[in-house]
């Protein structure tokens, strides 16, 4: 299968990590990690941001002044982040992990040139604690980093195929959008990627792939374009 993209940010919500059995997915981040490896092995170069819904979110914290709340979310993305690196390690997949709160001795601080350089290498490098700035979330984070690192899409694993006119999991009648420009992803207020993240993915021509990750080969097929939705990618 040849690659439409080379350079790729992954995206992957604390939704699909957590589980039945607490936050925590053996089995989600066993997946991902394999699908991580597969896709490098196909030559793929790979960032990876780890979203943290799983753990907390800053808007489900009332009890907390809502800074806090954004911070405890944003840690509870670091959670993830160790987690998924061991797993990487594990199928002997190199992997770094940077954050955005770097904490000394469990991950490093966030620096696009060192990422860029390891992934050029074969190392998947790992983003967590999104931006580092409460009242935002993963999402922006992801197209961020994917400016930072020079990627050249945001591959964004949902549990939905794609982009549809309507929600697909409440109503059947929902019809699939296989491509659609930034303006017209804003501009129909969809939300499965951030509209503030769409936003400066617009304004910067970085597309968004928006496809269903659960299944085995799922990642090498959206990184060769056949699979899932499009925002953006004009030319
Ligand atoms: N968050 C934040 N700043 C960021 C990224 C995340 O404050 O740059 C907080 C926010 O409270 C968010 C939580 O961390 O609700 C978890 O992130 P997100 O909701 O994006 O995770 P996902 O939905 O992808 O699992």
């Amino acid at each position: 299968m040849s690659l439409r993209w080379k350079r790729a940010l992954l995206k992957i919500s604390g939704e699909v990590l957590g589980g039945k059995e607490g936050p925590l997915d053996e089995g989600a981040f066993s997946f991902y990690a394999g699908e991580i490896g597969r896709a490098r092995e196909a030559g793929a170069e790979l960032a990876v941001v780890v979203g943290g819904g799983n753990v907390a979110r800053g808007a489900a914290l009332p009890f907390l002044p809502q800074t806090s709340g954004h911070i405890v979310g944003m840690l509870g993305t670091l959670l993830n982040g160790v987690v998924l690196r061991e797993f990487l390690l594990r199928k002997g997949v190199p992997a770094l992990l940077m954050s955005a709160l770097p904490v000394a001795g469990v991950a490093e601080p966030v620096d696009p040139w060192r990422a860029k350089e390891a992934m050029g290498s074969g190392s998947v490098v790992i983003f967590a604690a999104g931006t580092g700035d409460p009242y935002v979330t993963t999402d922006t984070a992801a197209v961020i980093r994917a400016l930072s690192v020079e990627a050249e899409v945001v591959l964004k694993a949902s549990k939905v195929p794609g982009l549809y006119d309507d929600d697909p999991l409440r109503n059947p009648e929902a019809k699939f959008l296989p491509r659609l420009s930034h303006r017209e992803y804003l501009a129909r207020g969809l939300r499965v990627m951030d509209q503030a993240a769409v936003a400066i993915a617009q304004e910067n021509g970085l597309p968004i792939l928006v496809f269903k990750a659960d299944k085995e080969g799922a990642l090498l097929e959206a990184l060769s374009g056949k699979r899932g939705s499009l925002i953006g990618g004009e030319g």
